[in-house]
């Protein structure tokens, strides 16, 4: 019998395996589709960790206490405290673990949601994946195995851990514990119905695997769920547009959201989160994000979701010599579109913002522009769901926790299947973070567990 059984290849599986198998247990990881990866191979790559060297080598001063009001301050206080401040504790070791498993980190980048300063380390997703999978194959003790997708958890009064039932109708038992690391349910409309009726008409992109098979698993267990009422879509994804998955964050860089009737309609610089909610409640659902040539030219090509050039290439952008010839494009009342921008352009000299109360780009810091350069620029926004940052209760060990507080023995979670890290709203880089920091917490506590 092996000692633990992973269910789910992505970031939080691979790492699970890979810690687990540190710590000298056995590993079976059964991933549903023919490649593993899931959404986190899919992802901007873009992981939330505080005082490294990468933000040294930038001057950047940052602390796990720094993270910590962050998150919490995100989060609004919806999430729980413990793991928070687990999460914070834990991260610095685990990204160099990342380091010494094969991942490697480009430098920090500045415009990042819910952050006080810049702590956005980035990595190509698919190579990270790649990495913790051959570090987790290269222990010689995990057995992968691809298209066998679990089905259901056995528990039994003989048997202290879950027995899981797979896709082949055979039973696999673990010795020591079952991580669930199954991902979210942003592929599974009837979930998506029932805890995120509001988000109906947002576009939705995640790794094929995401039916909420895990969450299922879970409650049939008993597991309590957490944040439920939380999924939200990120803003600034092209609602027809199918060439690019991520979204395009030109509001951080100084671009104001209007919607059809040319109107602003929230405070630009909140997390992309609250501004999912917020283009949701607008007409058509649908926004325009709106800069200048000057704003433009501040796009950045090494990131996607600020990489202007490129999605002008793509022809996503309309463009206008004025704001009038720019309204008339995108079927806008030119008078109205002038006179938002003009009233836009005297809050950033008051240095006061009466109507939405922004005072920055993004998160407190950033100096708010004008945009008065021709020729203008709208890129048409909506929300995307790229995960549902909600789900099974765990507690500081990964364990999964029922409506009581007690642990389901042997079993553990990690990753987007798990509820109560986010709140109610999400930092960049907090998802791909959890899952590796949570992942290897669950692999090793697992490994840890009594046999
Ligand atoms: C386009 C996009 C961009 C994103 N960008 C970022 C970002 O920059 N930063 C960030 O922090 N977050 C980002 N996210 C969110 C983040 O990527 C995810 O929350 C995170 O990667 C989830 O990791 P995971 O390992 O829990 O799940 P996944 O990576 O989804 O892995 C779950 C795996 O489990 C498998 N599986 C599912 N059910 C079963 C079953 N029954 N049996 C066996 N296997 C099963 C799936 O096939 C999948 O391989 C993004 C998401 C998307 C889609």
């Amino acid at each position: 019998m092996t000692d633990v059984i992973v269910i789910g290849g992505g970031a939080a599986g691979w790492a699970a395996a890979l810690a687990a198998a540190q710590e000298g247990a056995t590993v079976v990881l059964v991933e549903k589709l023919a490649e593993s990866g899931g959404s986190s191979a899919l992802s901007g790559g873009c992981l939330a960790f505080a005082g490294t060297d990468l933000q040294a080598a930038a001057d950047i001063e940052d602390s796990p206490d720094a993270l910590f009001a962050d998150l919490r301050e995100v989060g609004q206080d919806v999430n729980d405290a413990a793991l928070v401040r687990t999460y914070c504790d834990e991260q610095l070791e685990a990204y160099s673990w990342l380091g010494q498993a094969g991942v490697r980190f480009s430098p920090v980048i500045e415009t990042a949601s819910g952050q006080s300063v810049p702590r956005a380390h980035t990595v190509d997703p698919a190579d990270m994946v790649r990495a913790l999978k051959a570090a987790a194959l290269a222990t010689g003790r995990v057995d992968y195995r691809p298209n066998t997708a679990a089905l259901a958890l056995e528990e039994s009064a003989d048997r202290p851990i879950p027995a899981v039932r797979l896709a082949d109708g055979s039973i696999a038992e673990a010795g020591r514990g079952v991580v669930i690391a199954s991902g979210g349910f942003a592929k599974n409309p009837e979930m998506l119905m029932q805890y995120a009726p509001g988000y109906a008409e947002a576009v939705f992109v995640a790794g094929a695997g995401s039916q909420g098979d895990g969450l299922r698993m879970g409650l049939a267990l008993g597991a309590d769920l957490r944040d439920m009422d939380y999924v939200k879509g990120t803003f600034g994804k092209h609602p027809t547009d199918e060439t690019n998955d991520h979204s395009l964050q030109a509001v951080y860089k100084g671009a104001i959201a209007v919607n059809q009737d040319g109107q602003r309609f929230v405070d630009e610089s909140i997390s992309y989160k609250l501004l999912g909610d917020a283009v949701m409640a607008q007409p058509w659902h649908t926004a325009y994000q709106i800069m200048d040539q000057g704003i433009f030219d501040t796009g950045d090509d090494r990131v996607r979701i600020l990489d202007f050039g490129r999605r002008l290439e793509e022809g996503l952008f309309y463009v206008g010599d004025s704001l009038e010839e720019l309204a008339r494009q995108i079927e806008i009342e030119p008078a109205v579109l002038v006179a938002t921008v003009q009233r836009y352009n005297g809050y950033v000299d008051a240095g006061h913002d009466p109507e939405f109360g922004r005072t920055c780009l993004v998160h407190r810091h950033g100096r708010l522009r004008r945009i008065e350069t021709a020729p203008f620029y709208a890129y048409p926004s909506t929300a995307v769901v790229f995960g549902t940052y909600c789900g099974l209760r765990i507690d500081s060990h990964a364990r999964v926790l029922r409506a009581d507080g007690s642990a389901i023995s042997g079993l553990f979670a990690a990753g987007e299947v798990t509820g109560g890290f986010h709140g109610a709203a999400y930092m960049t880089g907090s998802a791909l973070g959890k899952a590796v920091v949570f992942g290897r917490i669950a692999g090793r506590e697992a490994a840890a567990a009594a046999a």
